[in-house]
């Protein structure tokens, strides 16, 4: 009996760690798995490539690789998150098969795709590049429905280092992600530049409410009569921190994490202002025009906000610039949204003006869909016009088309009286540049229009 007895307690021990481990190796699968994909995820890799390049001692021989799904966002507000698995399935299936890539792993949520790259299974960095580019090639449509869509990657590289870990060469690959187009290698500039942006981002509420912006104002001309017609009002950060910053130095980061909305209702706010105090003191007055991020195209507050500004300083003499990247919608929706807005704000009276004209891709129905006032050609056209024929016919016909459109044309980037003059026989309407005031202090822009205007 007793032996009996123990034989069962024995059983019973024996089918309760059968069931702990199973039930542990369940978790485990539940960790290491991407639940859309069911592949391999990123805390898998991570774990996985430092077990194999130990035991292999292979570190110098690899680099990490992370792939993105560029547009992911659109693509799912477009189609849905199945798109993405599909990719992501499609994408690792194909490294398999490769020679050269080790435990592939996959990010459904972000549309990413990870693995180990032998290094040495290629010549020269342009025979690694060029087989990567295969394999773009190799996935670059997917038919959803009876569509076929075109999908772009950019690539991450990061090579593995004596020293380095795996979890440091993956943060690396991925900023060498942000910067690529399509692949691109990590250098230690990328790492310094991450985090001058995380130090902005830190600061950047602070500054606000320090005043740390100023608001500096470039004069515009018009080219008939030389005389100063207006301003565009220019940001600029005197940081305590970190010194004296011009709007390329952190723009870019307050456009990607949102910030740019506040600070742009600051600077609207502050010209408004400023424009309201010197009307009332008899001061000289021309009309600003203020940058407005593309952001504020699918804010919900926007409208109401602007409304409210409208009504307490008068939206006469402003003018908002949006650039053309502002009018790249991404989804029909998004699109739609964008031209009520758009709308809504030429009926409050607000001037609209279409900034960076010509300098990368332009969707020309737009010029229909929104009541655009102004056409403000970039500065990238007047330069490829110097002594290039073919460019100046452009230009000319660029403004006779704004003319067309009703809207007054404006130049950016004026630097040399030659320019000034070609522009004035091409009949177009106003100009910018250092030729007639670089951006100055709102002071100083004071004593420049008693004099100028
Ligand atoms: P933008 O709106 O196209 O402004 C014109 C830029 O060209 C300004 O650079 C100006 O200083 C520069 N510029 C003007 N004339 C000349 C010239 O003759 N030669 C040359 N080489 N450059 C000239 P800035 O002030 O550095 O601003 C850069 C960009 O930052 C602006 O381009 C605008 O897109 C953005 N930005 C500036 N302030 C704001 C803001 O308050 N809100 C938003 N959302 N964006 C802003
Ligand atoms: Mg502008
Ligand atoms: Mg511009």
């Amino acid at each position: 009996g007793l032996l009996l007895l123990f034989f069962v307690l024995l059983l019973l021990t024996w089918r309760q760690s059968r069931m702990r481990r199973n039930h542990l190796e369940q978790m485990q699968h539940i960790i290491d798995t991407d639940r859309y994909t069911g592949l391999y995820n990123r805390s898998w890799f991570k774990y996985e490539a430092s077990k194999y390049l130990k035991e292999h001692e292979a570190q110098g021989r690899f680099a990490i690789v992370e792939i993105g799904i560029s547009r992911r966002d659109i693509l799912v507000e477009t189609y849905g998150q199945d798109v993405i698995v599909e990719l992501l399935r499609r994408m690792e299936a194909t490294l398999q098969k490769t020679e050269w890539a080790k435990l592939p792993a996959v990010h459904t949520s972000t549309g990413r795709v990870f693995f180990l790259l032998r290094m040495d299974a290629f010549d020269s960095r342009t025979q690694l590049t060029t087989a990567l580019a295969h394999l773009m090639h190799l996935n670059e449509y997917i038919s959803i429905g009876h569509l076929v869509v075109h999908i772009a990657f950019h690539i991450g590289i990061c090579p593995l280092t004596p020293g380095l870990s795996v979890a440091d060469a993956m943060n690396h690959a991925n900023l060498a992600l942000h910067e690529a187009n399509p692949i691109c290698f990590y250098n230690a500039e990328m790492q310094q530049k991450a985090e001058f942006q995380s130090r902005i981002e830190s600061l950047q509420q602070g500054a606000l409410s320090r005043k740390e912006f100023d608001v500096w104002y470039q004069p515009k001309y018009d080219l008939a009569t030389r005389k100063c017609i207006g301003a565009e009002a220019l940001v600029r950060w005197r940081s305590r921190e970190l010194g004296f910053l011009m709007p390329g130095q952190f723009i870019p980061r307050f456009e990607s994490n949102g910030f740019i909305t506040q600070l742009d209702f600051y600077m609207l706010t502050h010209v408004m202002e400023t424009m309201k105090e010197r009307r009332t003191t008899g001061l000289p007055i021309v009309p600003v025009s203020v940058n407005q991020s593309r952001l504020h195209m699918q804010e919900k507050n926007y409208l109401a906000y602007m409304q409210r500004l409208k009504t307490y300083y008068g939206a006469e003499n402003i003018e908002l610039e949006l650039t053309e990247t502002a009018f790249d919608f991404g989804t029909p929706k998004m699109r739609q949204h964008a031209l009520h807005v758009m709308h809504e704000l030429h009926e409050m009276g607000f001037r609209l003006s279409i900034d960076d004209f010509g300098s990368g891709y332009s969707d020309l129905t737009i010029l229909n869909a929104i009541p655009l006032d102004v056409m403000k050609i970039d500065r990238s056209l007047l330069i490829a016009s110097r002594g290039a024929k073919r460019m100046q016919a452009v230009l000319a016909r660029m403004i006779d088309l704004g003319h067309a459109l009703g809207m007054t044309v404006i130049c950016e980037g004026i630097e040399e009286h030659e320019q000034e003059e070609m522009l004035r026989s091409y009949g177009c309407d106003h100009g910018q540049g250092y030729l007639y005031g670089k951006p100055m202090p709102e002071a100083e822009f004071s004593s420049f229009l008693e004099q100028h205007i």
